[in-house]
């Protein structure tokens, strides 16, 4: 007889159940099984109801890559390792368990199906592979036990601050009234009960005493002995459970465990720099939308399925630089009450939620309005979610809808509608500290030049950045690159415009450019401003912009490296720190360069703990520098150069310390932060180009030949 054959036959016979239970068990699987379908359908269909999300290529392939990363669990190491490391140990017990499910069924409905003791009541069991699935499961059910009780400790006994919510963020009432920490108690419960009953029911089986391949079983065994009614009561409570917990989930917060994966897997795909247009560009069936998103069903599908997988684990309000800030923003809260909402909809059968403005459920419009677009909490998210797009698309349609905006805000668009600047400078002054240098800088609309520098409204226009593109200028003249700039041809290059929601705006500065990119002759094009640097890498091309585009670091480490410029002055009395730009960084990888110019430059460097991907958005980006209000607290850059300071220690100090920037926004927002924690003296902020010219010996107002 084969092993199958005797499943089958076996299942027509008595059992450790009843025939009556049995039919009993069915029924039940059954019932569950339909609410399973019922709540998949209703989250598919809700899901179904978003807008047409940006083309996904691929989709097999990144479902594959999804599954090979939730498997390994690589995502959720970003942030809280040690917590990461348990949650691990729990996705893995949880998986085993599955399978341990499928056993303990068996073992219900089939006579004699015992896998206690090498499973030597089964006819031909493979021994090995039964000792193995004994020990496995006997382990991870302890383990199970253990991780759930740590996450139970952690919410309910220690109430983990990194759980909750500030209390100006716009929360969903059942949320406030605990709703998420009721979820995480049953579920907690679910799973204690769950375990215990399977471990009992395996120690009740023992009627030889201890097998060595079920320790923890055999210590139960020990403790409460064999017992036929005890392996019959333990499988109900075991089994009976997993039949009411599994249509649970897909109504509760944990909706994640099934929609996680395939959030990973349909995750967005275009550059991180690159925000979806606010229509989508793929309209079925003549459909007709507005730009922006006033309601849920406004947001691409793929953000509605956000909601869904959320894990609710508030990794991204860690990260989140306005929430630091005392703001009432919370990306996290902004999934929860999406969900929360959904479920009123759906579930909860009121369709008129469909409709509930997202303004007043979702996200407050003052929190709307404290986002600095630095994604750290897409980066950090461990199951792809974009709260920071659901932002931009809201902000988009309350500038539409009339929502009152700050003053600030309002003069730098409409100085950029009218002047092309967020500054309310004449277009003619653009190019002024060019005309002020002691050598020509070419126009690149009217003679061709290699690198075609978009020099950006701050570099252009801030007195306090103005000595510092100067410098640029020296510097690139004296290695002999053959540059220009566009002079009044330019104008903002749009991203803070795009991400402050104005894309009607965006786009026309977006023309504007290409119309002045096209009377100029050029090859590639470099930029200081990091800012400007991503939209015109990652957006233009949306518009038929194709460009080279190069951040300004990396043409002066191509500089030194091929010797057009050569380090006279080593920089060894200087203890520097180094910042990096959210939109250098984070959004295009450009970690690498800056730390290689101070390394030649040799300096003595120091990471602060926030680097690279981690690191802190100094809090003007996504138009937050024209606000006219400044909120009271501990602002991000003051943070950040408090930051600093620990890192360089409290110590004796001979060398004056830095903090290096790469963008000229940070220069004014650090400049500032300096003068406002009173650390003036004990810290200078400088651009990464005064370093440069000191180290090549490029000075002010000079023309130095011998650098070349
Ligand atoms: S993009 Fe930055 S500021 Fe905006 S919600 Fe995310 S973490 Fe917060
Ligand atoms: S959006 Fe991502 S990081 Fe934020 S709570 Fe949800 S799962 Fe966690």
């Amino acid at each position: 007889m084969t092993f199958v054959s005797f499943v089958v036959e076996s299942l027509l016979e008595g059992a450790l159940l009843t025939p009556v239970e049995k039919i009993i068990f069915i029924l039940l699987a059954l019932v569950s099984a339909g609410f399973t379908i019922h709540g998949f359908k209703t989250i598919i269909d809700s899901i179904r109801k978003g807008r047409p999300a940006p083309e996904l290529k691929n989709v097999p392939l990144s479902l594959v890559k999804a599954a090979v990363t939730v498997l390994f669990q690589q995502t959720i190491f970003k942030a809280r390792k040690a917590l990461s490391a348990i949650h691990m140990g729990l996705f893995f017990g949880l998986i085993t368990y599955a399978f341990v499910n499928l056993i303990d069924v068996l073992e219900g409905l089939v006579p004699g199906f015992d896998l206690v003791y090498s499973g030597r009541h089964v006819p031909n069991a493979p021994t090995g592979l039964v000792n193995a699935y004994n020990l496995i499961s006997d382990v991870m059910s302890g383990f199970l036990l253990v991780a759930i009780t740590v996450f139970l400790v952690r919410r309910f006994i220690v109430k983990d601050k990194a759980l909750e919510y500030r209390e100006n963020v716009l929360l969903h009432p059942k949320v406030k009234a605990g709703g998420q920490a009721k979820d995480s108690l049953i579920v907690g419960v679910f799973v204690i009960m769950h375990v215990s009953a399977h471990l009992m029911s395996q120690a009740y089986r023992l009627t030889d005493g201890a097998d060595p391949f079920m320790p923890i079983a055999s210590f139960l065994n020990s403790i409460f002995g064999a017992s036929q009614t005890g392996v019959h009561v333990a499988w109900w409570i075991s089994l009976g459970w997993v039949m009411f917990i599994i249509p649970y989930l897909l109504r509760s917060k944990h909706t994640h465990f099934f929609m996680a994966p395939i959030n990973l897997g349909l995750a967005k795909q275009n550059p991180r720099g690159q925000l979806d247009p606010a229509i989508p560009l793929k309209v079925i069936d003549g459909q007709k939308f507005e730009p922006g998103a006033k309601v849920i069903t406004d947001l691409a599908w793929t953000r509605i399925m956000d909601a869904y997988a959320c894990v609710q684990c508030n990794r991204c309000q860690d990260v989140c630089p306005a929430n630091f800030y005392g703001r009432p923003l919370s990306p996290s809260a902004l999934e929860v009450n999406k969900r929360y909402l959904l479920k009123e909809a759906t579930f909860g059968s009121h369709p008129d939620r469909w409709l509930a403005p997202l303004t007043e459920t979702v996200i407050s419009p003052e929190a709307v309005w404290s986002c600095t677009t630095c994604y750290a909490c897409v980066r950090v998210c461990p199951v792809g979610n974009e709260p920071m797009a659901d932002i931009v698309d809201i902000r988009r349609r309350m500038l539409i809808d009339g929502f009152e905006i700050d003053s600030g805000v309002q003069n730098a668009l409409q100085s950029l509608a009218t002047n092309g600047n967020w500054m309310s400078k004449g277009k003619r002054l653009r190019g002024r500290w060019a005309k002020e240098m002691e050598f020509p800088v070419k126009n690149a609309t009217e003679e061709a030049v290699e690198y075609l520098w978009f020099v950006g409204d701050t570099a252009s226009f801030d007195e306090r950045v103005i000595p510092n593109t100067k410098m640029v200028a020296r510097i690139f003249n004296a290695a002999g690159l053959d540059f220009g700039i566009l002079y009044q041809n330019e104008s903002n290059a749009g991203n803070d415009v795009r991400r402050v929601g104005e894309e009607g705006l965006f786009e026309q500065l977006v023309e504007q450019n290409m119309q002045a990119f096209g009377k100029a002759q050029f090859q590639r094009i470099v930029t200081t401003d990091p800012h400007s640097f991503n939209t015109l890498k990652n957006e233009y091309p949306q518009f038929g912009g194709k460009f080279d585009v190069k951040h300004y670091t990396v043409v002066l480490l191509k500089l030194l490296e091929e010797g057009k410029l050569t380090v006279k002055n080593k920089l060894s009395h200087y203890k520097v720190t180094f910042h990096d730009p959210c939109y250098l960084g984070r959004y295009n990888g450009g970690f690498t360069a800056p730390r290689k110019l101070l390394e030649l430059l040799g300096v003595e460097f120091h990471e602060m703990p926030r680097n690279c991907e981690n690191s802190f958005c100094c809090g003007a980006g996504g138009g937050q520098i024209w606000m006219g209000k400044v909120a009271p607290g501990e602002r991000p850059a003051e943070n950040r150069i408090k930051e600093a300071l620990s890192t360089f220690g409290e110590g004796a100090n001979t060398k004056t310390q830095l903090f290096i920037v790469t963008c000229p926004k940070d220069m004014i927002m650090y400049s500032d932060a300096v003068k406002t924690t009173g650390n003036e003296g004990k810290i200078e902020v400088r651009d990464i180009i005064q370093l440069v010219a000191e180290a090549v010996g490029v000075e002010e107002g000079e023309r130095v030949v011998d650098a070349l």
